[in-house]
């Protein structure tokens, strides 16, 4: 058995000594008692002379000796009174890591595992601290690393000129969350609770009073967001765009897939009221009706089966499915008015012009209202009032693509998050993801 006796262990701190070390047992305690007094220091709020008014312990872990067993430094501090205003205030504790009972040390050891991404319960395990622990100073650690961010960029004189904004679901089915991107750097600005106009509101708080945002030229958004009116209300010189694949998913959903299904019940109801014609109990019918509704059914089915290559660009289709698609489209009237408004459509998000955009989202609506398709006619009638969002698209071509594909990465923070309740971790951790790797 080894002893240690007489053994001096120097810290860089010199304003604590040891009185007494019990690191062998169970407990694994250091007891620290302070050099410093009354005389050393004066009085933190009026500079006047101290004197000692008891003392305070404070329980601090540290790093293990043994795995999952922290070392416990026992500080006793001082607390003074002041001669003069005669307040009272507790020596300060440069072992301590500030706002939790960890020592710096310790807090350090946490941060070199985060580094080098070691999970948080597996740290938790390691230093034998409880994950909530853990989880505190990583989000302080976040934090830390998003001020410094921010302050780099204020420094800058950053501002942002394309921003996007969407929303996505904190748990499925309830429970959203909005953020904001720059679309030009990828940080995500701000993230906030809710979906709604109020919940909105908030973004524009945060930075009201300064002129962060006054040189936005544009701003991204699903057409059906309700951020509309608040941005032009605060950001009056920003035009807003729609996100072309949001325009582009909404008429494949609404026009293309509705009318597809349409044209293929037609060819159901066809095939039954040919059915219909067969004389009962004859086992010999027509071969000629026999023709027709399998025919009928053979359709139904095409068409049924026909949704991707409907909606798929036709560059990327195959010559047998372009050629499949063309022979739909022939037997399809109205399937063909709707596939050549959605190649319209595109030809249209492609545009550079202002000025040509504006002409051609024009016709486009005035053709989508007269049509004799219905789902085509009443998408054009709801989406008109949409027309300044879409030809701004020519003059700023953005979407929100980045910050969709971003919403990935937090499906995986969330799975990461799971079970996890504190908002404030969460949000830290989007804005956290979004910056780039380098200075993290
Ligand atoms: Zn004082």
């Amino acid at each position: 058995m080894a002893r240690i006796d007489n053994t001096i262990f120097s810290f860089s701190c010199q304003q604590f000594r040891s009185e007494e070390i019990n690191i062998f047992d169970e407990r694994r305690t250091v007891r620290f008692t302070s050099n410093q007094t009354a005389g050393d220091i004066v009085c933190p709020f009026c500079y006047g002379s101290v004197m000692g008014h008891g003392q305070k312990t404070v329980k601090l872990k540290d790093v293990p000796l043994v795995p999952g067993e922290p070392v416990v430094f026992e500080v006793r501090l001082h607390r003074y009174m002041c001669r003069k205003c005669r307040r009272t205030f507790l020596e300060n504790n440069p072992l301590r890591a500030p706002n939790l009972n960890l020592t710096r040390r310790c807090v350090l050891w946490i941060y070199i595992m985060l580094r080098m991404k070691v999970s948080t319960s597996v740290i938790a395990e390691f230093l034998g601290l409880s994950w909530n622990t853990v989880r505190k100073v990583e989000q302080i650690r976040m934090e830390d690393i998003l001020t410094i961010h921010e302050q780099q960029r204020l420094k800058n004189d950053y501002r942002p000129f394309y921003l996007a904004v969407d929303e996505f679901a904190i748990r499925k089915g309830h429970r959203y969350a909005t953020s904001v991107m720059d679309l030009v750097t990828g940080d995500v600005l701000w993230v906030g609770k809710g979906r709604s106009i109020k919940d909105f509101e908030a973004f524009f708080d945060a930075f009201a009073n300064t002129d962060y945002l006054l040189q936005v030229k544009a701003v991204a958004m699903d057409m059906n967001a309700s951020y509309y009116s608040l941005v032009k209300k605060h950001l009056p010189n920003a035009s807003i765009v729609y996100d072309r694949y949001h325009v582009q998913a909404q008429f494949g959903r609404d026009v293309l897939g509705q009318v597809r299904l349409d044209e293929a019940r037609e060819h159901q109801r066809k095939a039954k009221e040919l059915s219909k014609q067969i004389p009962e109990k004859s086992k010999e019918f027509d071969p000629d009706l026999k023709q027709k509704i399998s025919h009928e059914k053979h359709l139904y089915n095409k068409v049924k089966k026909a949704r991707w290559i409907v909606l798929m660009n036709k560059d990327n289709l195959s010559s047998a499915k372009e050629e499949a698609l063309n022979e739909i489209l022939e037997a399809h009237t109205n399937l063909a008015i709707c596939y050549s408004m959605k190649e319209e459509m595109i030809r249209l998000f492609e545009l550079r012009d202002s000025a040509e955009a504006k002409k051609g989202w024009e016709k486009w609506f005035d053709a989508a209202i007269h049509s004799p398709v219905p789902s085509l006619a009443k998408f054009g009638r709801q989406k008109l009032k949409r027309l300044d969002g879409l030809v701004a698209h020519a003059s700023h071509p953005i979407n929100t693509g980045k910050l969709e594909g971003f919403n990935n990465k937090i499906k995986v923070a969330k799975r990461n998050a799971y079970g996890y309740r504190n908002l404030s971790y969460f949000f830290a951790y989007i804005k956290y993801l979004s910056i780039p790797r380098k200075i993290t």
